[in-house]
């Protein structure tokens, strides 16, 4: 179902697969292995202007597995984030789940715990007035139990039937067609 969101909206954003490249045998481990997917400074810069709070809900267990270190992650958040600012973005908060999937833990994607983080940081959000933007199942399914509305994207993959984009309220390429679908939208 289309969504309108005015100033009082939250987004939620999934990071690898929708920021950022995801690579298939790999964590991003350092900032030289985090590479923009194409347009997505540019999406983020408008996205600031459309919703009230952004927020990056992202699973990392390649910490759990002893990968990478919490330092590594906060290094590679850092460059982000100093990134995205130039281009004109914003990004409110940043969290993320390091514990294994194996263990289930409460804050690892689908789970909901790092929404109700995000909500005791920022008491105003309100999940029904939310949007989360993710590449995975994981991410649809945190939506859904959250009552969020829901955009996956396919990462042009949709011709293959992608798994996760049936929980999906919309689908898109990536995020700056979503951001595209969104000025339309609006405009209505
Ligand atoms: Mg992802």
């Amino acid at each position: 179902m289309p969504f309108t969101p005015n100033a009082s909206w939250t987004l939620f954003l999934d990071r690898d697969g929708v920021i950022n490249q995801k690579w298939e045998n790999d964590y991003v481990r350092t900032r030289e292995a985090f590479i923009f997917l194409p347009g997505v400074k540019k999406a983020l810069k408008h996205l600031a202007s459309v919703f009230h709070r952004i927020i990056i809900v992202t699973n990392q267990q390649g910490i759990g597995k002893a990968c990478m270190t919490h330092d590594d992650l906060i290094r590679i958040h850092g460059y982000m984030l100093e990134e995205i600012h130039r281009s004109g973005g914003r990004i409110d908060g940043i969290y993320y789940c390091s514990e294994l999937a194996h263990d289930n833990p409460v804050s690892r994607k689908p789970n909901t715990g790092m929404a109700y983080e995000a909500k005791a940081d920022f008491p105003a959000i309100v999940f029904e007035k939310s949007v989360v933007v993710g590449d995975s199942e994981s991410d649809m399914e945190f939506g859904k139990r959250l009552g969020m509305h829901r955009v996956f994207l396919t990462r042009g993959e949709e011709a293959r039937g992608v798994i996760g984009a049936e929980l999906a309220d919309q689908t898109f390429p990536d995020l700056p067609a979503f951001v595209a679908g969104l000025s339309a939208q609006i405009k209505g």
